[in-house]
């Protein structure tokens, strides 16, 4: 890739923050913008039943994906949308005054935020502790359970650290003491086979832009069996998605988001295998050619594509906007990148070092090859010297 005044693009390493759209995808999106551009709630026509299709066969493909009905899928703007809806959606409609739910520390702001808000409003929340890899004490979750619990959410990868919470335990002491459990499945959808049904999962929560396809879409999966979870809808109106999310359907998008999922499921075990090899060929390099360096986050219980990287006496952010017209990586949450406040993630497992403040986040993917890995770690370890010269 080049950009027109023949400059080389920055090396993409922020696939946890967005992906492009896979080609393949635009090229399915592509007739749904002008030739069937029905609505598809319009089922007096065939222009709104083409569009309507579609739309089923996404929801398909989604449902597919996690082993689901089809009828079970929510389409939303995206997870964030999705986390919302589920938290507070579920919470509406079964808790009474001073119910209780379980969330973790190094959730996404998008559920840590909404569990803010109702514990502002009088509910009881318990944020799980981490430790310092990460991990939550499945110990801590089942103490933290009590009559009164109605919501256990813990993500099932973590977008900075890339580390897996244990779903299937987790859906199993859910379903033992007749908790629901929501899972924010948004990074893991591309890498880690997920059954809602093996793993017990009452809602998961899913993106279109984190797995090669359109920004601006996703899903809520509602378990309609066993148990059928009721939600108290979040967006009002013309009752589309069984009343549980209003609006017009984002057809296009639903079209992409769709085989993106398709294709992400298809190539899953060759891309987990080939990501995985470049990000081991890139810690490897990285630790070879820059002294005192450290990988957050737990060793093996992570995202086949990420890397979190602590520099002890570096000034991360820093680091990141010295290279950034060579690479393009992230301190963290993008959502949180506008402040320079610290991640609440590196904090939480933080060994009263100076990790919140060193350390940077690289999410390789779909568009990191061999020939990206070298230039990578030749960028940073340059501007990692520079900075240590400077400081003598
Ligand atoms: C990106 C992300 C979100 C937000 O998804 P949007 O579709 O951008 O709203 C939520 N959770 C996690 C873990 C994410 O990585």
């Amino acid at each position: 890739m080049s950009q027109s005044n023949g400059q080389e693009q920055p090396i993409y390493m922020d696939h946890h923050a967005t992906t492009p759209t896979d080609e393949r995808v635009v090229e399915a999106m592509q007739p749904y913008f002008t030739e069937v551009f029905g609505n598809p709630s319009s089922n007096d026509h065939t222009y709104g039943a083409e569009a309507g299709q579609a739309v089923q066969r996404a929801r398909s493909q989604i449902a597919e994906a996690i082993n689901a009905d089809p009828s079970e899928i929510v389409f939303t703007s995206g997870a964030t949308e999705a986390n919302n809806l589920a938290i507070d959606g579920v919470v509406e409609h079964y808790a009474e005054p001073g119910a209780h739910l379980i969330t973790c520390v190094t959730e996404h702001k998008a559920v840590l935020d909404p569990c803010k808000d109702l514990r502002e409003a009088g509910y009881d929340v318990t944020f799980l502790p981490v430790d310092h890899q990460g991990m939550i004490d499945l110990d801590d979750l089942r103490d933290a359970i009590r009559p009164g619990t109605v919501l256990i959410s813990l993500m099932a990868a973590n977008n900075e650290i890339g580390v897996l919470h244990p779903l299937t335990e987790i859906g199993q002491i859910a379903k033992e003491h007749e908790v629901l459990f929501h899972t924010d499945a948004t990074q893991a959808l591309n890498y880690i086979p997920l059954d809602v049904e093996a793993m017990n999962i009452d809602l998961m929560s899913l993106s279109g832009h984190k797995i090669y396809g359109p920004k601006g879409i996703g899903a809520l999966y509602v378990s309609g069996i066993s148990p059928t979870v009721r939600l108290k809808e979040q967006i009002r109106g013309g009752g589309q998605e069984k009343g549980r999310r209003s609006g017009t359907l984002n057809v296009p998008a639903i079209v992409g988001f769709g085989k993106a999922v398709e294709i992400a499921i298809e190539e899953q075990a060759e891309e987990v295998e080939r990501v995985r090899e470049l990000r081991e060929e890139l810690w490897e390099q990285m630790r070879a050619k820059i002294d005192d360096i450290k990988l957050n986050g737990h060793p093996e219980k992570r995202l086949p594509n990420n890397l979190n990287i602590a520099l002890p006496g570096i000034e991360a952010q820093a680091l990141v906007v010295q290279t950034k017209n060579r690479i393009a990586l992230s301190r963290g949450s993008a959502c949180t990148t506008d402040s320079v406040e610290a991640s609440h993630v590196i904090r939480s497992i933080s060994n009263n070092g100076d990790e919140e403040f060193s350390s940077f986040r690289l999410g390789i993917g779909r568009t990191t090859s061999k020939n990206s890995i070298d230039p990578a770690v030749d960028v940073l370890a340059t501007a990692v010297r520079r900075m240590k010269k400077v400081k003598l």
